[in-house]
Formats: C-alpha cells, sequence, structure tokens
C-alpha cells in the first residue's frame, strides 16, 4: 500500500533537514522571499513512502521500508538519487531532495530535485533479493517517475546493475522503452562514458578554477581527502594527475599521510589487495605514515576535501580545521556553525551545491542523449562537463563579491531565486 503525504504533514526534524531549511531560510531573507513562497520552496511536493515485500532466501517474506521524496519541480522533471543503507530516514531524504533542487538549479538544468531512500543492509542481501527489492521500488513508485516526471540515479550503496534492473521493470510496466528514465545506467543500456569519475571530475575543474584564483600553484599545493570510494578516488586522480600533491588519504578504517603525496592508483590497487587504506601508508613514496581520520581533517594542507559522509566537520573540530580551502565533495559534510566558524578563520568553503554538481550533470548528459537517441564522444561530454562548471564557478565568484557573501549565500542566492522565480511565474500560489 502507497501513501502519500500532503505539504502539511509534520514531521519531527533530523539533524540534516534542520541544516536544509536554516540553508534556505537565510537566503531567502537576503532575498525577500516569505509567506507562501517559502512556504512552498521550504516543504516537498510529494512525500511518497511504501513497505516494499521481498521474498528472501530462507523463504520468508520481508518487507523494506522505501521512500521517495519530492522537493520541487518547477524547473523541470524531479531528479535525484536513490540510496539503500540501514541509517536511510525519511528527514534525512527530505535534506536531499531539497539539496538537489537548489543544485540542479544553480547549474542552470531544467530539472528539479528529490531523492529516494530504502531502509536496507544491501550487503547482506543476496543478488536475487537485491534485484527484486530493486524492481519492487519501481513497482511501488513507478508511476510517479519517467524521463519527463522524476529521474532517479544511483546513490549510496546503489549502482548502475541496481538502474538496470528499475529500468527493466519500468519498461516492462510501461510497455515501452525509456532509456531516460532512469541515469547512472550501465553503457549498453544507455549510459554514457564519463558517467563514473563525472563527481570527481566536476569536482577537480572546481578546485582548477579556486586554485587559478588564489594563485595556488599545483606543485606546492598539498590536498587532503576524506574518504576513497567513487568521489575520493577520481577527484584525486585528477588532482594527482594535474600535478597536486595528495598527501592524505581515508576510508572508514583509518587515514594515511605523506608529506611528499601519494599515487591514488597506487593506493587504490593496494586497498584493494589489503582491504583499508591505513595499511597502505608506506605505497608510493614509502614515507607515510598512519593517522586518524579526526587527524586528517586537521592536517596542515592548502585543500581538505571531505568526500565521505555528511556532518564531519561541526562546531567540535572545525577550529582545529587548518585548510585555506575546503572543498565540499560529500553532500553536507560541514554543519551550519562548522561553516561560519571557518568563514571567521577565512577558510573558502566551497559549497557541496557547486562542488559535486558534476554528478547530476553527467546525469544531465545521459538524459538529454537517451532523448536524442545520439550519443556524444568521451572529450566531448569532458568538454562540455569543463564548461558547465566552470561557468558556475564564476557565476558564484561573481554573485559572492557582488553581495559580499561567503560562496554558500551567494550560491543558494543564485539557486534559490532561480527556483523561487520559476514557482512565481506558474502562478501556482
Ligand atoms: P562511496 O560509498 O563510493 O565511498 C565512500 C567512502 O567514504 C568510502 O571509501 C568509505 O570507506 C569512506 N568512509 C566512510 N566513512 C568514513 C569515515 N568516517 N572517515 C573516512 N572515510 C569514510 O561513496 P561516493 O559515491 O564516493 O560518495 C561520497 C560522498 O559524495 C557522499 O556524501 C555522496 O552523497 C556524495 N556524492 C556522491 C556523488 C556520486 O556521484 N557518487 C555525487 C554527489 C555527491
Amino acid at each position: 500500500m502507497i501513501y502519500i503525504f500532503g505539504v502539511f504533514f509534520f514531521w519531527l526534524m533530523g539533524e540534516p533537514l534542520v541544516e536544509a531549511k536554516k540553508q534556505l531560510s537565510s537566503a531567502a531573507k537576503v532575498l525577500g522571499i516569505g509567506g507562501k513562497l517559502l512556504s512552498a520552496l521550504s516543504e516537498p511536493v510529494r512525500v511518497l513512502s511504501d513497505d516494499i515485500p521481498v521474498k528472501l532466501e530462507n523463504g520468508s517474506v520481508q518487507d523494506f521500508n522505501a521512500y521517495r521524496v519530492q522537493h520541487n519541480d518547477a524547473l523541470g522533471p524531479f531528479k535525484g538519487g536513490i540510496r539503500f543503507h540501514p541509517e536511510v530516514n525519511l528527514d534525512e531524504v527530505k535534506a536531499l531532495a531539497m539539496w538537489m533542487t537548489w543544485k540542479c538549479a544553480l547549474m542552470n538544468l531544467p530539472f528539479g530535485g528529490a531523492k529516494g531512500g530504502v531502509i536496507v543492509e544491501p550487503k547482506k542481501l543476496s543478488g536475487r533479493e537485491l534485484e527484486a527489492l530493486s524492481r519492487g521500488y519501481v513497482q511501488s513508485f513507478g508511476e510517479f517517475l519517467g524521463p519527463d516526471k522524476d529521474v532517479p540515479a544511483p546513490d549510496v550503496y546503489t549502482n548502475a546493475q541496481v538502474m538496470s534492473w528499475m529500468l527493466d521493470e519500468f519498461e516492462k510496466l510501461k510497455k515501452r522503452h525509456s532509456p531516460g528514465a532512469f541515469t547512472g545506467k550501465p553503457l549498453e543500456l544507455g549510459g554514457i562514458r564519463i558517467r563514473d569519475e563525472s563527481t570527481g571530475l566536476g569536482g577537480f575543474f572546481v578546485i582548477e578554477a579556486c586554485a587559478r584564483r588564489f594563485g595556488f600553484k599545483p606543485r606546492s599545493t598539498s590536498v587532503a581527502i576524506q574518504g576513497f570510494g567513487n568521489v575520493g578516488f577520481n577527484i584525486a586522480g585528477f588532482l594527482h594527475e594535474a600535478g597536486f600533491k595528495v598527501v592524505a588519504l581515508s576510508d572508514s578504517s583509518g587515514a594515511v599521510y605523506s608529506k611528499a603525496g601519494f599515487s591514488p592508483a597506487d593506493m587504490m590497487k593496494c586497498k584493494t589487495a589489503k582491504g583499508k587504506i591505513a595499511e597502505c601508508y608506506a605505497t608510493g613514496s614509502g614515507s607515510g605514515t598512519a593517522i586518524s581520520n579526526e587527524e586528517l581533517l586537521e592536517l596542515d594542507v592548502d585543500v581538505l576535501i571531505p568526500a565521505a559522509l555528511s556532518g564531519q566537520i561541526t562546531s567540535k573540530n572545525a577550529n582545529d580545521v587548518k585548510a585555506r580551502l575546503v572543498v565540499e565533495m560529500a553532500n553536507g559534510p560541514l554543519t551550519n556553525d562548522a561553516d561560519r566558524i571557518l568563514g571567521e578563520k577565512k577558510a573558502v568553503v566551497v559549497p557541496d551545491i557547486l562542488a559535486n554538481a558534476g554528478g547530476v550533470t553527467g546525469s544531465y548528459f545521459e538524459w538529454v542523449q537517451n532523448n536524442y537517441g545520439y550519443y556524444w564522444s568521451y572529450t566531448e561530454s569532458f568538454e562540455r562537463l569543463k564548461e558547465l562548471m566552470s561557468s558556475a564557478v564564476e557565476r558564484v565568484f561573481s554573485a559572492s563579491s557582488e553581495k559580499k557573501t561567503n560562496l554558500r549565500d551567494a550560491a543558494y542566492m543564485l539557486a534559490v531565486s532561480r527556483v523561487a522565480r520559476a514557482v512565481e511565474l506558474r502562478g501556482s500560489l
């Protein structure tokens, strides 16, 4: 049974939702947005929730709680990933959906924002159970999905295979091909070559643009990266290739530091062999040391890149962060208090809605190509991503100097005003 909650439904607010709403309020205040318009921007258009029954290998049936939050579609179809994780909760999904709205708006993409989640420990499911859960998600919410309605993508613990099952189920329900209904697909089903690295590559273009502005020379610029998954590994690779010194890396097992810098490719080989990055400190330069995850965040480096989880830099550790440039590749890695403290210390923070927007921009390229039925070369996608990321950086820096605000406030003002204008033009209030 599917439940659709209206916009007035009250939820206890979890931390990310509180943070997301505070960010919106502060942008709205500067933009003079209030009343019905602010309420429309604060609340999701639609919250879908369902219990997905999956027959397990032992013959029993287990229900999994699943959500799809569609925050705002004034600018175009809803867009956002689906995560499979035991700690998924509705408030977090709502916050992530809202951030997607601002991210797409900031990038000038013709998309609104959404997010999905299922409360599940996917590592405990067999392949068949995972497929049944993925198909069940589409059976529950398929009516609300589609290339011109809502376009999901992979997120934490979902991948191209999950998107393939979801697309197949969707096409069976609709009885037609519809590759643009999901992004992050394998190449054979309409995916694009740049997808795996688009988030890391987009972040790299942002750092390159910042380095040019601040006069950072790659060879004398040290970088510490928290998280060595898709985003952390790819951005580390692009930075290393461009000559930046990647001096610290971490995963959930711990962190490593080397003044001379690491080769991300060698580190990935070692992590794959040993299972933990903490065991790889002697890889590459041979002069590294193992450090704690907390110490990585507090290293005296030029650039710090949180690329793992939300809420990593808070009022408790922000005073100890020494980096001059903090680039939020994870979603919501800094709390609002931490952001304020870093601002007081004159550190520059590139907000997540800009820094990690390469991912959704890559998804946009995939959707465009699916809709057209015409596919670009890798170089074409690379160049277009560079162009869109660089012009977004320019817009944010210009707004920041014009309005005399930090980059986050500037990015929010640009994004929120674009969505607000679209809502007003539609005259739906
Ligand atoms: P991933 O699952 O591939 O990798 C996450 C990494 O973080 C892993 O190496 C894991 O070991 C590490 N990690 C977990 N807990 C840690 C801790 N306490 N300290 C240090 N490392 C820790 O995930 P991903 O796709 O790389 O995403 C990372 C972040 O970027 C998430 O916040 C995600 O929402 C955000 N993001 C990802 C994309 C994308 O396209 N993948 C796009 C936009 C935003």
